[in-house]
């Protein structure tokens, strides 16, 4: 396994629609692993692959506690089957956009299908944390960041942040 870069927005790769995967094999498997890495490094509790520059639809979860024993969930081209009516509010932060949170208001129940790490179909629930997050990776997908569901100007107001944060990175690299 090894750590991939994280992409920071803004990055127009952030807002480009990824790909259906056709198969799972060792290749994606090694991808997935790497993707858990970096999550797990960073520390997160989701990463989608378009944080890690590749346009595919794949999600890795694990909202387990630190102390608990791991529970990493990896969804291949996950979609969402149903979302409750009844809708709950979650501080949320994202890996591509470092030191940056807000409350936003999804769906507080969904319901959604996918393919596991050994390329079997599921189908699961999940509500609370998870379907937070679980939402949250998937709009990832189509290119969406929770900032999107912010006013016009706390939304900008970020972004002034990130792109500024962003220099200091690359000062720092250089
Ligand atoms: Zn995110």
């Amino acid at each position: 396994m090894s750590k991939r870069k994280i992409v920071i927005e803004p990055d127009p790769i952030l807002r480009q629609k990824s790909e259906i995967l056709e198969k799972v094999d060792d290749e994606l498997r090694r991808l997935m692993d790497d993707m858990l890495e970096t999550m797990y490094s960073a520390p997160g509790i989701g990463l989608a692959a378009v944080q890690v520059g590749i346009l595919k639809r794949l999600v890795v979860i694990d909202i387990s506690k630190e102390k608990e024993k791991k529970h990493p969930l990896f969804l291949i081209n996950p979609e969402i089957i149903s979302k409750s009516k009844s809708t709950s509010i979650h501080e949320e932060g994202c890996l591509s956009l470092p030191g940056q949170f807000a409350e936003i208001e999804r769906p507080a129940e969904c319901q959604i299908k996918y393919i596991d790490y050994d390329g079997k179909k599921k189908e699961i629930k999940a509500k609370g944390l998870l379907s937070t997050c679980i939402q949250h990776e998937i709009d990832h997908l189509d290119g969406k960041l929770f900032i999107d569901y912010l006013s016009k100007l706390k939304k900008d107001m970020i972004l002034k942040k990130l792109v500024k944060h962003k220099k200091e990175l690359n000062k720092i690299v250089l």
